[in-house]
């Protein structure tokens, strides 16, 4: 008898966690899944992945029953909702299952456990809540709840989960891509993690900003080598190698690259302009004038320097293996965040000649320089907006430039225009959880999320 009360128990339990769970609580569930993307991938635990796709299945039976599923390499998940006008193309909606590891030592630091999915004090806690599992479980809520209304969208539907943003998106999202290439998909405009609704922002303090982003800065990194004599530091070289790359850094450092307005920066500031007081309405109304000062003044705080220039970041130095050895070879890295129209090749050219040492080596890497700058006043911006407005009517929304990398820039191939945004509203203190310690969102911030990813799915397939 207690043996039958148990298993009766359990299986309550599991349906009523499944069925029966709030949005919260089956967010709070997604996290506990540890899908993690370490640097090497022998260190990832791919059974998490196979459970928390096994997890959204039982979670969202109508999208997994009804619409078109497939995985890709593996873990990945495609999901196609045909629309009832094959003339039109569909639109995509994207977001990634993995998630950044928690630093062991920080741990303790948070409110609670980064991996238990805790729902209290009206927050969702847990690495993922922001990035991205917010993206993940808001599209298929959405998605579900559509179905469950019987919506039949005209334009296609496509979501699109890649399991490796956090690691370069090659598995995950350029396999997706692959598929889709594949399969015809073309899509008028898709929409990616990146851009968020802001609170307390120093540009509008009194008012939420929803940002969304049109363009991301490509990545880059510079592998700067110094070789030389090296030998007994008792008899040193007149230059080591350790000193000669030294200065080159020093040089790259104390010459950053000229601050300026990019398009995106521009839209952001003219769509600012009617809501701040003066002198900021002047200042942002007349651009052409102004913005140099504007990027000047930009370019002065660590905060707003990288929307305004190319960022030059010196990350890595190694060099010497005993305190008595001059080193034959010193190497550093500089990780540079290209501002849109500064080409790798434009910007290799500036650094060697300030490095201007033929002993010095210079190559280098990028991650998404093609990526372009998407059209904010198409289609798809247009409905991203009129959503934003319906469900936050307090909200500005602006065109915007982000400065970190998203899985966008693989589907720049499928898609006529790439926007960044999951509709969730974060305060300004909180962005630095990104990645970071104590991520989470507010119930009613997620609620709100899953709304508008249900108003555009709706308002952009009607
Ligand atoms: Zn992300």
């Amino acid at each position: 008898m207690p043996r039958i009360v148990a298993a009766c128990a359990a299986l309550l339990m599991t349906v009523s966690s499944t069925v029966f769970a709030s949005p919260a609580e089956r967010l709070g569930e997604s996290i506990r899944f540890r899908t993690i993307s370490y640097q090497t991938s022998e260190q990832v635990d791919y059974a998490e992945f196979d459970r928390l796709n096994d997890y959204l299945r039982r979670t969202f039976p109508l999208v997994f029953e009804q619409l078109l599923v497939e995985t890709v390499n593996d873990y990945s998940l495609l999901i196609r909702w045909p629309g009832s006008d094959e003339s039109l193309q569909p639109i995509l909606f994207t977001a990634h299952t993995d998630v950044v590891p928690v630093e062991p030592a920080t741990k303790a630091d948070w409110s609670y456990p980064p991996f238990d999915g805790v729902v209290a004090d009206g927050r969702i806690y847990g690495r993922g809540t922001l990035d991205d599992k917010v993206g993940v479980m808001s599209l298929l809520e959405a998605a579900e709840q559509l179905l469950a209304e019987g919506f039949v969208p005209r334009r296609g539907i496509v979501l699109a989960f890649g399991h490796d943003e956090e690691i370069s998106g090659k598995q995950g999202a350029v396999s997706l891509a692959a598929r889709m290439t594949e399969l015809g998909l073309h899509f008028s405009w898709m929409v990616d993690e990146g851009g968020w609704l802001l609170s307390e922002s120093p540009l509008l303090p009194d008012k939420v900003m929803a940002m969304v982003s049109v363009a991301e800065k490509p990545y880059m990194t510079l592998t700067l080598v110094a070789t030389g004599e090296g030998g007994h530091s008792s008899n040193p070289p007149i230059i080591s190698t350790i000193g000669r790359l030294s200065s080159a850094l020093a040089r790259i450092e104390d010459n950053p690259f000229e601050p300026r307005l990019v398009a995106p920066m521009v839209a952001m500031l003219e769509a600012l302009a009617p809501h701040v007081g003066q002198p900021e309405r002047f200042i942002f109304s007349n651009l052409w004038l102004t913005g140099g000062l504007v990027a000047s003044n930009m370019a002065e705080q660590r905060m707003t320097q990288p929307f305004v220039r190319t960022t030059t970041a010196l990350t890595v130095f190694n060099g010497g293996v005993k305190e008595n050895v001059v080193p034959q070879r010193a190497e550093a890295k500089v990780n540079l965040r290209l501002l849109p129209g500064d080409t790798p090749e434009m910007v290799l050219e500036t650094i060697t000649a300030l490095v201007d040492d033929p002993q010095i080596e210079i190559s280098y890497f990028v991650w998404g320089a093609e990526t372009p700058v998407s059209d904010h006043t198409a289609e798809g911006f247009k409905i991203i907006s009129e959503v934003v407005s319906a469900v936050y009517p307090e909200a500005v929304v602006t065109p915007a430039m982000q400065v970190g990398i998203t899985d966008s820039r693989h589907y720049t191939q499928v898609s006529d225009n790439q926007y960044r945004f999951h509709g969730m509203l974060i305060t300004t203190d909180q962005t630095r959880s990104f990645h970071g310690t104590d991520e989470y969102i507010e119930v009613d911030s997620y609620t709100k999320a899953i709304e508008i990813a249900r108003q555009m799915m709706h308002l952009g397939a009607r």
